[in-house]
């Protein structure tokens, strides 16, 4: 909440949420379509 300007931070709460349902998938993770990979630090990325 501290890096969110205020105007998003309704819509970040959502997209944080989907990002973990659809993307970002604890037991596989969709690194190769992942928007923020460039900035992800997670050592174990998986490929394509
Ligand atoms: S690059 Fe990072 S944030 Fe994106 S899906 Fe992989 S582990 Fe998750």
């Amino acid at each position: 909440m501290k890096v969110i300007p205020d105007e998003f931070l309704i819509d970040a709460h959502h997209w944080l949420i989907l990002h973990g349902r659809y993307v970002c998938k604890a037991r596989q993770p969709d690194c190769p379509q992942c928007v923020i990979r460039d900035l992800c630090q997670f050592k174990d990325k998986t490929a394509a």
